[in-house]
């Protein structure tokens, strides 16, 4: 049976892409992949709608990049904010405490979003804080931190905003200059359609001159004057930036306002279906990259939808066996509708009082709502 994924990362590959990874590995000093760099790097350019030539790659997966943006732009001892609603926001933790920081821990309940009005009252309270370390999306509780208000809040300090966008980048439609974001992170194999393997740090003017270094392998300095010039310092994952440049084709062809709706009809669309079945909505600000549907049997509903071939994500933490978390990233429309379908059925069989048809014609009036269908 032909499985398929709705877990938050990796996601399905695109046939595009596909056809991109199947081809023969080119060599990296070559012209022709100068070139091919040279495009990713302005379609990137596109994808934020920034003129700014500060970002690079990094062959790692996304831990990497946010690793990069805490040896790079902070110094032993600097004490920085962090928000940790959930698995991701304690990786911000673990760097922050690994590479010698001195992080402040703003613990936020699973589930919950970041209270810009908290945020401002630490920023006050610690005004030696020198950053904010923060995901758009927590991908373990599906929830929409308010990043553009936090961002106002460091803009009017010196203070820099460290945005972990590894399932919002190719979601919503993200101008770092717009939002105060100083430090964008993204990686490959979520919004972004690609295998693991590559990632990608964006960063602002006012970073820039904080820039230091402490890596080898993650030297943003000496990673961008390669990069400015089609190349790069090491041996790039040439098949992913070759792969990049047709899914960041993909986006821009689409155009990320209606990139942005479709995330938001297929996300608003599952939840209203999920609510009519008597699933819970986990997060109170909910992403549109990623749907936490809490429910007592989430395990056996998880396990009933694969024997049908489709695989989700369950929850971490205190949260595993409790959670159904669903990917909308890079996700068809009609494929969210059989998922619905699907869970449907399961809930169906369970002896859920469920009737069959209701939860997908809610999906269905959800799109047609927003324009999609
Ligand atoms: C997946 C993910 C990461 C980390 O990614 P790896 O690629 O596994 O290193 C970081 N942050 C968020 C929000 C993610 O969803």
């Amino acid at each position: 049976m032909k499985e398929r994924l709705f877990t938050p990362g990796p996601v399905e590959l695109p046939d595009r892409v596909r056809t991109v990874l199947q081809q023969q590995i080119i060599h990296h000093r070559t012209e022709e992949f100068q070139q091919a760099f040279r495009e990713v790097r302005d379609l990137f350019k596109r994808l934020l709608e920034s003129p700014s030539d500060n970002f690079v790659f990094f062959a790692s997966s996304g831990t990497g990049a946010m690793e990069a943006s805490v040896l790079n732009f902070f110094s032993e001892g600097d004490k920085v904010l962090v928000v940790n609603g959930g698995k991701f926001g304690e990786r911000w933790l673990l760097l922050a405490q690994h590479w010698g920081l001195s992080p402040i821990e703003y613990k936020v309940s699973w589930g919950e979003a970041a209270d810009p009005e908290y945020v401002k009252d630490l920023l006050e309270r610690h005004p030696d804080c020198r950053g904010v370390l923060i995901q758009i999306s927590e991908t373990s509780t599906g929830v929409y931190h308010p990043v553009k208000e936090i961002g106002q809040l460091c803009k009017e300090r010196d203070v820099l905003l460290v945005a972990d966008g590894i399932t919002a980048l190719g979601v919503y439609r993200i101008n770092p200059d717009e939002w105060n974001i100083d430090v964008l992170v993204g990686g490959s194999q979520k919004a972004l359609m690609l295998p693991p393997g590559l990632s990608m740090l964006w960063f602002s003017e006012r970073a820039a001159e904080r820039l230091r270094n402490r890596a080898f392998y993650f030297d943003i300095k000496r990673e961008l004057s390669q990069q400015q010039k089609g190349q790069t310092a090491w041996t790039p994952a040439i098949s992913l930036i070759l792969a990049l440049r047709e899914s960041l084709s993909i986006l821009l062809e689409e155009g990320m306002e209606r990139v942005e709706r479709r995330h938001a009809a297929v996300a608003e669309g599952t939840r209203r279906a999920a609510q009519v079945m008597g699933l819970e909505l986990f997060a109170k600000r909910p992403a549109i990259s990623v749907t936490a549907l809490y429910h007592e049997k989430a395990e056996e509903i998880r396990k009933s939808l694969l024997r049908y071939g489709v695989r989700t994500a369950g929850g971490q933490d205190h949260w595993k066996g409790k959670l159904i978390r669903i990917s909308h990233m890079g996700v068809d429309p009609k494929d969210g509708l059989m998922l619905v379908g699907l869970l449907e059925v399961v809930l169906y069989k369970m002896g859920y009082s469920v009737r069959l048809g209701e939860a997908t014609k809610v999906y269905s009036e959800t799109l047609m709502e927003y324009r999609v269908w």
